[in-house]
């Protein structure tokens, strides 16, 4: 018998992710989150730009295809890590998702940091974590809350993220 002229219709595969990080706040030191440079008296403190945001979501990403974490594909006692900018362990885990033939369907993340406001930069960080994962923007969700002064959130010297992230088996090719 003849194979159908159309691709069967499978069920399709689905792979979620969680990712979390934290990073001391420190003078001097840029804030960056979710690849944007916000304006702040305090930055986070790490060996790289300590973005905690594209942390959160690299992990989040190495975790759905069951590949371990960010300290171990990126050692902070490499000193090619040093100071460099987050997108690049964002762009390699992507990569590997891809490889193992998953695209991302959409992620939701949680940065949760007392001051600056977050609001106000929500949608320029969306668009680059948008551009970063080549999705939508719609299916970038970012939440900001505050440690409601207390803990060592609330007192301004830690920042956290939590990103979930949902990976979907890319279509396979048609049998004709
Ligand atoms: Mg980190």
């Amino acid at each position: 018998m003849n194979p159908p002229p159309f691709a069967v219709l499978e069920p399709p595969e689905f792979r979620v992710g969680i990712g979390y990080d934290c990073h001391r706040l420190v003078p001097d030191r840029p804030l960056m989150l979710g690849g944007v440079e916000i304006e702040s008296d305090k930055g986070l403190l790490g060996h790289s730009d300590a973005d905690v945001v594209l942390h959160a979501i690299t992990d989040a990403l190495l975790g759905a295809v069951g590949q371990g974490d960010i300290g171990e594909l990126f050692p902070p006692s490499d000193p090619q890590w040093k100071d460099a900018p987050s997108s690049v362990f964002v762009r390699h885990a992507v990569e590997l998702v891809q490889g193992y033939g998953w695209r991302v369907v959409n992620l939701d993340i949680v940065v949760v940091i007392e001051r600056p406001r977050i609001l106000p930069h929500r949608e320029s960080i969306r668009e680059n974590i948008r551009k970063l994962l080549g999705i939508d923007v719609g299916a970038v969700g970012l939440k900001a809350k505050t440690g409601e002064g207390i803990g060592p959130v609330g007192k301004g010297k830690l920042a956290e993220s939590h990103a979930v992230v949902l990976l979907m088996r890319r279509e396979k090719p048609k049998l004709m």
